[in-house]
């Protein structure tokens, strides 16, 4: 029989014991530089007594700043104290990624939401993907994405699920998303690719997950962060980690929308510079123009409209102006009810 594979990231923190740890996951890594050398990806744990696991990971995409700001808050306000159970951080997943600021790793040009699950004998972000995945997931309860439109997009800062089969657990996920209480908050039906994802991992491992689209544009914004922050804490809240007195109160009701097949998409037709035509949070209809490309170097030729296939509210945008065929430039929600 062949040996069960296993995980060559060595963590220097105890999941099993109370209070806090602060340390790091030790992927080692030998390089010119470093023959015995590891990557330190930075893990927070903060335990009191035997209650429920929350996980939450920013930083799989190291461009996308807004969750990696609110967990390193929360790693600072959490105490033993405060809780019931376990809360385990990882803000900056993809940790390479995370420390050059870019979506994918420097070292392996791998996009970490895009290996799951990964493999403990890869490279150094397929290890990570297999760690996340085979390590932290198991342990949790409830498991939060957080992601954002990163340098290329903008999103109407929004809390997701990707739905899958089981009733059961669409419930407990829809649950959690309600919980987190952010001013948008959309599904999806697991599409291509999504089992690549961290939340594949979690749904392979029967785990309540939800993610985000906090806004993007390569930077923070005070509104989207406090969207954050009052996410993770409220679903602390939700799993009985934090007391109900720790709740913050969402100042407007969600609008729950669905992100569904290609028509939802928006793609750039030839290459030139992008002018939307639209914002954020708009609802646009079939045929409507979206946006229009532009030939600066050809400044008498017409320039190509982009035009939306359905309708629907705009959720995500394209930020910068130069585009290539085949760039995303929008995609719509259609509002929703659950
Ligand atoms: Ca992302």
């Amino acid at each position: 029989m062949p040996e069960p594979r296993r995980t060559r990231i060595v963590p220097e923190v105890d999941f099993e014991k109370n209070g806090t740890q602060h340390g790091f996951l030790r992927l080692f890594h030998s390089t010119h530089a470093s023959a015995y050398g590891f990557i330190p990806i930075p893990i927070v744990v903060i335990r009191n007594g035997s209650g429920p696991t929350a996980f939450f990971m920013s930083g799989n995409h190291g461009d996308e700043y807004e969750g990696q700001v609110a967990l390193c808050n929360l790693a600072k306000w959490l105490t033993p104290e405060k809780i019931s159970g376990r809360v385990i951080l990882l803000p900056a997943a993809n940790f390479p990624a995370a420390m050059a600021g870019r979506r994918v790793s420097p070292i392996d040009d791998l996009n970490l939401n895009r290996v799951f699950p990964g493999d403990p004998d890869g490279t150094v972000t397929q290890q990570i993907a297999w760690y996340i995945e085979n390590e932290l997931i198991p342990m949790a309860d409830i498991m939060a994405d957080l992601h954002s439109g990163g340098s290329s997009l903008m999103y109407l800062p929004s809390a997701l699920a990707q739905l899958r089969s089981d009733e059961e657990h669409q419930r407990r996920q829809l649950a959690a998303l309600k919980a987190f209480a952010s001013p948008s908050a959309y599904v999806t039906r697991s599409g291509p690719g999504g089992h690549a994802t961290a939340s594949g991992g979690a749904a392979r491992k029967g785990v309540v997950a939800i993610g985000t689209e906090l806004g993007g544009s390569g930077t923070v914004t005070p509104a989207a962060l406090r969207i954050a922050e009052r996410g993770v804490r409220n679903l602390l809240v939700h799993v009985g980690i934090l007391p109900e007195s720790e709740r913050i109160a969402a100042t407007e009701p969600t609008r729950f929308l669905e992100v569904g097949g290609p028509d939802y998409y928006t793609y750039t037709p030839e290459p030139g510079v992008f002018e939307p035509a639209v914002e954020l949070g708009q609802s646009v209809h079939e045929g409507q123009v979206g946006g229009r490309i532009h030939f600066p170097e050809t400044p008498w030729a017409p320039p190509a409209e982009v035009r939306f296939q359905r309708d629907g509210i705009v959720l995500c945008k394209r930020i910068p102006g130069r585009t290539a065929r085949g760039d995303c430039l929008f995609h719509l929600g259609t509002p929703a009810d659950f």
